[in-house]
């Protein structure tokens, strides 16, 4: 079920309710404002981008895509909210903020900088601001022609190439191709190292929670359960939703009750009830960051886990 409905028990904020008004916006009474309908805006406005409606509803609906053409053209020639700016820009800010990380880290975290910082960028105060690692990855391949595997350790950031890529560049053979070489870590283990870490995570107990991308997109964390429990853990799959983070929509002051809102329908009870030597394993960056922010707990990525089973880590 949509995740923002099943918060806000409001037809407005359900997929069929933002799929009517979209309607409404192109060939009803709302055909006079066009895209810059305010009233379709607010609609999307709690849209996570989830892409659940995609694969659940039985007409599969693409909202995640449709809000990103509504925004696209209801801000066609006219400046964005800062934040949109702030947050689309993360990975330049994160690029700069790297060449001295210890100091980003002060200002995010300092307790006269980072109330400044979420007052401008629209963060709720009750939200931590992630921190940079001391050290950045940087990808070392160069050669781009040869049909290398792509590997991906975050679903979200893997189904942009799966998904969207495609449905952008439909008739581009590079984006079909690229489509081709994209593996998330566990299905390219399953398929290349089956068998990998066997018998070496014996009488561990596992809780994993699904990316929302990885459920609509790559069918769910089954192979990640499947290597798991070959390698000897109990898994059991917490039978929950959205965790209500997705990328910054969580962070953002005025949809911080729903985000918590969407966190407590499952994730969160599972997590605080679970024992403390149990492991939780979530692949998705937001979930890791909301089971930290709301549940108090440290999840593991699913490669942070299987590298203890082959002395690897670090
Ligand atoms: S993408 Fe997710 S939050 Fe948005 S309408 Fe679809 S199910 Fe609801």
């Amino acid at each position: 079920m949509c995740p923002s409905y099943r918060a806000t028990g409001d037809e407005q904020h359900s997929t069929r309710g933002r799929a009517r008004l979209l309607w409404e916006m192109l060939a009803g009474d709302l055909r006079s404002e066009g895209f810059r309908s305010e009233a379709v805006r607010e609609a999307l406005d709690l849209c996570l981008s989830c892409k659940a409606c995609k694969t659940e509803c039985p007409v599969a609906v693409d909202m995640a895509g449709y809000k990103a053409e509504f925004l696209a053209h209801h801000y066609e020639g006219r400046l964005h909210p800062l934040q949109h700016y702030i947050f689309g820009y993360a990975d330049k800010l994160a690029r700069w903020g790297s060449l001295a990380p210890w100091l980003t880290n002060a200002i995010l975290t300092g307790p006269l900088t980072s109330p400044l910082i979420k007052y401008i960028a629209g963060v709720a105060r009750e939200r931590e601001l992630p921190k940079l690692a001391a050290k950045s990855f940087v990808a070392t391949r160069t050669n781009h022609d040869d049909p290398f595997a792509l590997i991906f350790l975050e679903p979200s950031c893997a189904s942009v190439f799966k998904d969207e890529l495609p449905e952008l560049f439909p008739n581009d053979p590079r984006a079909r191709k690229m489509r081709e070489q994209v593996w998330l870590l566990a299905d390219w283990l399953s398929a290349k190292a089956p068998g990998f870490g066997a018998g070496r995570l014996n009488g561990a107990h596992i809780l994993i929670h699904g990316h929302c991308h990885h459920k609509a997109v790559f069918g769910g964390p089954k192979k990640e359960i499947a290597l798991l429990r070959e390698a000897g853990a109990t898994v059991e799959p917490i039978e929950a939703g959205c965790c209500g983070m997705a990328g910054p929509f969580g962070f953002e002051a005025d949809k911080f009750e729903v985000s918590k809102k969407i966190a407590d329908h499952g994730l969160l009870a599972a997590v605080k009830g679970a024992a403390p030597t149990t492991i939780i394993v979530a692949d998705g960056f937001s979930c890791r960051e909301q089971i930290l922010q709301l549940g108090h707990t440290r999840a593991l990525h699913f490669a942070e886990v299987l590298a203890q089973t082959c002395g690897c880590r670090g």
